[in-house]
């Protein structure tokens, strides 16, 4: 609560909004104690006096009634019919909406069939006809603006419940035996919520306007009762001779309105939890840079990553999720970045091409090098041209990162032609090609397939042929065997490999398996909490690892024919990377650890084969 109030608070529109609409109620709800002129009596003597006349305060109408005191009751009346009929079609609309769109099926169709024998009416006529039948009078015309209002929220209601049942959480519940009445209430509800109080709180407005057209039509309040609506229609005649009757009621429902609609889009802000950590914010296209100096290039190399820092900045917190990582790459080599979940690993990855997405995302300090080139705060317009071209990327899950609705052969030609100006025919047949090339069989159907009728194998390998495309020197693979059962991740293992061979590529390899990493990778980098821990060629490490956490990551891996052999956890999880010890990041979790080790700064010495640690397993 504390924390939506201070979101809400720093929206000043919300804010802006919220002070008006308090003043407005504030005066209405003491209206009665208000020292004001009875709203009804009316003085023919005094007609159309003018506001701030020396007579009453906004003037009179044309019974010389005072306008101030119809005003205030006026209000009342329109805000407490507008607040009534918007939670009345709010609710019957969103519960028609949740259970149309949870249920589906033949319940979806006669209910919506229902809503939209509803909609087929203008509305205005629907809601006269409604008052027509019931007879003129505000709570007539109170239910007849809620009912026509009903078909809006069902609609709007069921489309977002139809995508939320499908979801794997919906699926979840199911499987845990919940039954349909607590996986509406627990699961669907509180994630339709925010979306019916925003439509509430915008079509409040928007009901008060309907209301006051009905009652501008004199099927609303009867006279002598004020509400807006029958305000501005006995001011209609004397619009041109006394137009403040007219402009004092009109004034208020856009005062209202405004601020209703101003303050509804601050709730909705501050109530999406997405919204709440930026991520709904649009990214900028490049990580924003803040660095102090630029570290003198070191080794060549075609790729060289140096003292690399990326950090999250959320509020005041700082998540150094990369803290000074240094690799190079050469060409045709395959580099394993190995480490646990949440490392640090992506984040290297994505920095290299400005892909972090800012905010929250900043890198600090360091440099990318490709062939000399700093590439970190390198112009927009270069890292584009470089991304997919150069550089490429194959991710853990491709189906996310396919196009649903375009056939799998168009999305590889439109990754070759956004680089090189190719026909579309000519690009279609390289994308057939390409496909053969990751081992599709029968490749010229496949390319026009739809991602979903692709297996996941199959998707990732359409992945590695998007990275593909364009003949990158470099391929950065983060975890793309994750998401596989081994015997397909082997399969893909053993085509990046074949490919390296006869392309030269230089694949950057991230995983969390160190089984996965003696297939195919040259060197391995250890990473724990944002840094290099240990780094060497794949079989020395592997035979002899010389870092505590390396050694219990080599041991957490089984092995085929090994005899029997317990399998070790590693004890405790990876520290926060907004609150990182002084000394060794795995001080906390190492059997080894004394007092030096969390004394402060270790340094990765040694080359070639490098090492952060105080205790090591063997002498490197
Ligand atoms: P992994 O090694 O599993 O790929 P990541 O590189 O994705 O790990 O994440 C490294 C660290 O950065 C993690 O501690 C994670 O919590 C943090 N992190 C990643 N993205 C964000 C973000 N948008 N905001 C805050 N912290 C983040
Ligand atoms: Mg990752």
């Amino acid at each position: 609560m504390r924390l939506f109030l201070t979101l809400l608070a720093r929206n000043r529109l919300a804010v802006f909004g919220a002070a008006v609409l308090a003043f407005v109620v504030l005066v209405v709800l003491l209206a009665p104690l208000l020292p004001l002129a009875d709203p009804d009596v009316t003085s023919t003597g005094d007609r159309f006096l003018r506001p701030l006349g020396g007579g009453p305060l906004l003037g009179t109408d044309h019974l010389g009634r005072d306008l101030l005191s119809r005003l205030v009751w006026g209000t009342r009346l329109s805000l407490a019919v507008g607040v009534a009929a918007a939670v009345l079609a709010g609710s019957i609309g969103a519960a028609i909406g949740v259970v149309a769109g949870y249920f589906g099926g033949s319940i979806d169709n006669v209910v919506m069939r229902g809503v939209d024998m509803l909609m087929a009416f203008p509305y205005i006529l629907l809601a006269l006809a409604i008052v027509a039948a019931l007879g003129p009078g505000l709570m007539n015309a109170l239910i007849a603006v809620a009912a026509v209002n009903v078909p809006f929220f069902a609609r709007n209601i069921r489309g977002i419940t139809v995508g939320i049942a499908h979801k794997e959480f919906v699926d979840a519940a199911r499987l845990a035996g919940m039954g349909h009445g607590r996986i509406l209430i627990s699961e669907i509800v509180p994630n339709v919520l925010p979306v019916v109080v925003v439509a509430m709180s915008t079509t409040i407005g928007w009901m008060i306007l309907e209301t006051a057209g009905l009652s501008f039509l004199g099927l609303g309040s009867q006279p002598p009762q004020a509400d807006l609506g029958s305000m501005l229609g006995e001011a209609r005649a004397a619009l041109i001779t006394a137009p403040h009757t007219s402009v004092v009621p009109g004034v208020m429902i856009l005062l209202i309105v405004m601020s209703i609609n101003l303050l509804g889009d601050g709730v909705r802000d501050a109530l999406d939890p997405r919204l709440r950590s930026g991520a709904l914010s649009r990214p900028m296209a490049a990580t924003l840079v803040d660095r102090a100096g630029v570290p003198e290039p070191k080794g060549a190399g075609l790729l060289s990553i140096e003292d690399l820092r990326t950090e999250f900045r959320v509020g005041p917190r700082r998540y150094k999720a990369v803290g000074g990582v240094s690799l190079s790459l050469a060409p045709g080599e395959c580099v394993g970045l190995i480490g646990e979940s949440g490392s640090g690993k992506s984040v290297t990855a994505l920095s290299v091409m400005g892909l972090v997405a800012s905010p929250p995302g900043v890198i600090t300090g360091g440099a990318v090098r490709l062939e000399g080139e700093d590439l970190i705060g390198a112009p927009y317009g270069r890292l584009r041209s470089l991304r997919g071209d150069r550089v490429a990327y194959i991710f853990q899950d491709p189906l996310a990162t396919l196009h649903p609705l375009y056939r799998v052969g168009d999305q590889l030609a439109e990754a070759i032609r956004v680089h090189h100006p190719v026909s579309r025919a000519e690009a279609g047949a390289r994308a057939v090609k390409l496909l053969a090339d990751v081992r599709i069989p029968n490749a010229e159907a496949r390319a026009r397939a739809f991602p979903h009728e692709l297996s996941g194998g199959m998707r990732q390998r359409v992945g590695i042929a998007m990275a593909l495309a364009n003949e990158p020197e470099i391929i950065i693979a983060d975890e793309p065997t994750t998401a596989l059962d081994v015997t397909v991740q082997a399969q893909i293992l053993s085509l990046l490999d074949d490919l390296r061979r006869k392309r030269g590529l230089a694949i950057l390899f991230i995983t969390h398996d160190f089984g996965v990493v003696g297939q195919l990778c040259d060197r391995v980098a250890v990473m724990y909490a944002g840094r290099i821990v240990e780094e060497g060629r794949t079989q020395e490490v592997l035979s002899a690892p010389a870092h505590p956490y390396t050694k219990r990551l080599i041991a957490c891996v089984p092995e085929l024919g090994g005899g029997r052999r317990r399998l070790e956890a590693i004890p405790g999880l990876p520290p926060a990377v907004d609150a990182l010890p002084a000394g060794c990041a795995f001080a906390p979790r190492c059997a080894k650890a004394d007092a030096a080790c969390r004394a402060g700064e270790i340094a990765l010495a040694g080359t070639g084969r490098k090492l952060r640690c105080l205790k090591p397993e063997v002498i490197a």
